[in-house]
């Protein structure tokens, strides 16, 4: 039997995180592998579409910038309304995705599509795929696992399953143009909750639901949208559905397992409480890539460990804080407290609750 074909660096994934991954590696003089098992980058589409960080460049990329956001009104179960500065934008999901792995294809990644990683031995990095021209194995000197939320690639390196929550989202046409997210906090959304995000002449609007405490998202979405056509916003027309699955366990307790690496969804960055994890996925990307570069010319492990620090660095607090605030409001999913204003307060971005000490913490110093 021959031996498998050889890359410097095996990406699995071609989202922003993979994209990202395999831009870097190429850019510094890597031989790239990036596969997914779509059949087309970036389709379908499984994303509200908020860019929560304006200033990252890739909002500038070709066909990605649909329209700017200004700012974010929350909506208590009291219907009170919180008007918050949130700026950011909305996006064309796949033609970032798409422009982020032409830009891995230009910088000499091999990218192939329709191509599924079955089998990972991550300590031997061989792993075994399947294609169109069926299944065969290749070999890799770093593996980078860009795979999403339930990372094959971290499975095979023996990384428990993550927490998630689920979604589902209409696409209904918007009637006015719209520059703020609208945020539903509410018992109907258990685990959750509901958006409302205006994207040039449609609008994407889900729900997420932890189902623990939730089965149904069909019924709690249907009510946001007649509340939406109520309020003159929207068209109850159907344009198009998706979902998924968001991890919301928080940051993994090693994002390098050996010469693998995770980024993104994959190594638990997406935020806990928001559920964005666009920005993440593409920093983390990028920072994954240089580092396994780095690693294969210098042959030392410390390029690993300091990829793994700075991802720390740099998304830990507030990912850490996520996981604190969504295990205080596992506290009240079906009980009267959910009905009322002051635990959303605390579990949600916009208030200054949010960013203040834990509840014991705050129940001691008033003791
Ligand atoms: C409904 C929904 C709405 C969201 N809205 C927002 C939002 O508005 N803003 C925001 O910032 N974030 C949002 N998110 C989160 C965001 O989409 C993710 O955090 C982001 O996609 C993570 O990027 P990634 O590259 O890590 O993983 P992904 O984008 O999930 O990419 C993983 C890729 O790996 C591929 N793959 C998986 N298994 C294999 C395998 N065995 N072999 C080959 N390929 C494989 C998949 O096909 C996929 O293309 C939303 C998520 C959902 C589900």
């Amino acid at each position: 039997m021959s031996a498998p074909a050889a890359f410097d660096v095996l990406v699995v994934g071609l989202g922003p995180g993979g994209g990202s991954a395999a831009r870097a590696a190429a850019a510094a003089g890597c031989r790239v592998l990036a596969v997914d098992r779509r059949k087309e980058v970036g389709q379908p589409v499984q994303c509200a579409e908020f860019l929560p960080n304006p200033m990252l460049r890739h909002g500038n990329l070709p066909g990605v910038l649909v329209q700017k956001i200004t700012g974010m009104k929350t909506f208590l179960p009291s219907g009170h309304r919180e008007d918050s500065d949130f700026p950011g934008l909305m996006i064309d999901r796949g033609n970032l995705d798409r422009a982020v792995a032409d830009e891995a294809e230009a910088a000499g990644a091999e990218l192939r599509l329709e191509t599924r990683l079955l089998e990972l031995d991550a300590e031997g990095l061989v792993a075994r795929l399947k294609g169109p021209e069926g299944e065969y194995e290749v070999a890799a000197r770093a593996v980078i696992g860009a795979d999403g939320p339930h990372s094959p690639v971290a499975q095979a390196a023996g990384l428990p399953p993550q927490k998630t929550v689920h979604t589902r989202q209409h696409t209904l046409p918007l009637l006015d143009a719209y520059a703020d997210t609208d945020i539903f906090l509410s018992p109907d959304f258990p685990g959750g909750y509901g958006w409302f995000f205006p994207k040039g002449d449609v609008a994407n609007v889900g729900l997420g639901i932890d189902r623990r405490y939730g089965e149904d998202l069909g019924g709690p979405l249907a009510g946001l949208i007649a509340q939406l056509v109520e309020r003159g916003l929207v068209e109850d027309r159907l344009l198009g559905r998706t979902g998924g699955s968001i991890p919301v366990g928080g940051l993994r307790p090693m994002v390098h397992p050996g010469p693998v690496l995770l980024v993104g969804d994959a190594a638990g960055l997406t935020h806990p409480i928001t559920g964005a994890g666009i920005p993440a996925a593409l920093i983390s990307g990028d920072r994954a890539g240089e580092a396994a570069a780095e690693y294969l010319e210098e042959g030392d492990a410390e390029a690993l460990e300091d990829f793994e620090e700075d991802v720390r660095d740099q998304f830990e607090t507030s990912v850490s804080r996520g996981v604190e605030r969504r295990e205080e409001l596992e506290r009240i999913w079906g009980r009267p407290e959910a009905s009322s204003d002051a635990p959303h307060r605390r579990g949600w971005i916009a208030f200054s609750e949010y960013f203040g000490a834990s509840a014991e913490a705050e129940e001691a110093v008033s003791r």
